[in-house]
């Protein structure tokens, strides 16, 4: 292709694939039951240089949510994008928040616009020939990886299948691991938190999550136990919008808190950050924002001092971002995957490897 044409791209088509995988058996955390419900959509931007690129956004639960945001990405988001240029992702992104300004760029309208920013990065990647961690300004080709493994699970109350779990993301090869608490009581929490570490042993780190659901007090009296356990992080102890609160516990425990899975945008951060209310960042690239928000989330958390971990299942984009700042510090993953001592090498293909296999549209596709 020639250099010219590149320089010249122009954005000249959006296709969506709406697909249903069959429910998995569920699994729990404190809050909800997950992969009961699940919805993908598919989102293809195409350009006048041959060059598409790719992004796709799942829903653990709440599948119909995917059908939500196929619908704002074919009727709002493309008539704004068509003849734009793609290398333009901030200027696309203020266009976006004007253009969805009336329900809002939080929410299912998020999930859109950053379906449509990891896209957009998706053809720059492919249109400078390098994967995108490297055109975000990388600083490592490795990125430290956990397992998110120890669930609550149907018939498990002598948590023979939460060891089970646990013992198999060690033989995979992980050197970090979470486990969810605060479904039941702190009696509870503690026999959890001790069997992981029997599993996983004392010199390895085991992070707990509560997914919200103490009020102050509760949270500060359990993260006083998690802490004097070993724990290595409390994640999410609170409700997302409770920033008062999280400054509380930040300033009255020494374990690390982690949060921000559910917040939205870069100011919703910057809010958190500000007030001291978290040690470890957790954008979603689909809540906080695509790669544009999501790397902004990560220099504001930088600039305070503060790490940064991603959100959900360790995809490719989760990857070239972490990858590509100096305060990140694990990717969450789960599941078989390639390490190397507890780590996972930089993508080398051109873009994001964010597509998706025909196979799989194939056969889940309903819309
Ligand atoms: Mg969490």
């Amino acid at each position: 292709m020639a250099a010219e044409q590149r320089k010249q791209m122009k954005i000249t088509g959006l296709e969506t694939d709406l697909l249903k995988p069959p429910p998995g058996p569920p699994i729990y955390d404190a809050l909800q039951a997950l992969e009961v419900d699940l919805g993908t959509v598919v989102l293809r931007i195409r350009t006048d240089a041959g060059i598409t690129g790719w992004a796709s956004s799942s829903f653990g639960n709440r599948g119909e949510g995917a059908r939500v945001v196929q619908s704002i990405l074919e009727h709002e988001v493309k008539p704004v994008i068509l003849g734009k240029d793609p290398a333009f992702p901030r200027g696309i992104r203020a266009e976006l928040w004007k253009a969805l300004n009336y329900h809002g760029v939080t929410g299912v309208g998020q999930f859109a616009l950053a379906a449509t920013d990891i896209a957009l990065w998706d053809i720059l990647g492919k249109s400078a020939g390098l994967p995108v961690y490297k055109m975000l300004g990388a600083y490592r080709d490795r990125m430290p990886v956990y397992s998110m493994c120890g669930w609550y699970y149907d018939h498990d109350e002598d948590l023979a299948q939460f060891k089970r779990e646990i013992t198999e993301a060690v033989a995979q090869g992980y050197k970090a691991f979470k486990i969810k608490v605060g479904k039941y009581s702190l009696d509870d929490d503690v026999r959890r938190i001790q069997l992981a570490f029997d599993v996983v042993g004392k010199d390895h780190r085991l992070m707990v999550d509560a997914n919200q659901v103490f009020d102050r007090k509760e949270a500060l009296q359990r993260g006083r136990v998690y802490q004097e356990m070993g724990c290595y992080w409390f994640e999410e102890p609170l409700p997302p919008h409770d920033m008062e609160g999280f400054a509380m516990l930040a300033q009255a425990l020494d374990i690390r808190i982690a949060t921000g899975e559910n917040l939205n945008t870069r100011y919703e951060f910057a809010d958190l950050i500000a007030r001291k209310g978290a040690d470890i960042v957790q954008p979603d690239n689909r809540r906080a924002g695509g790669v544009t928000e999501w790397m902004e989330i990560a220099a504001i958390a930088d600039g305070y001092g503060v790490e940064v971990a991603s959100h959900g299942g360790g995809n490719a984009t989760n990857l070239n971002m972490l990858l590509a700042m100096p305060n990140a510090i694990y990717m969450e993953a789960g599941g078989p995957r390639r390490m190397i001592d507890g780590e996972v090498p930089a993508p080398t293909e051109p873009g994001m490897s964010s597509e998706v296999k025909a196979e799989e549209i194939r056969k889940y596709k309903v819309g």
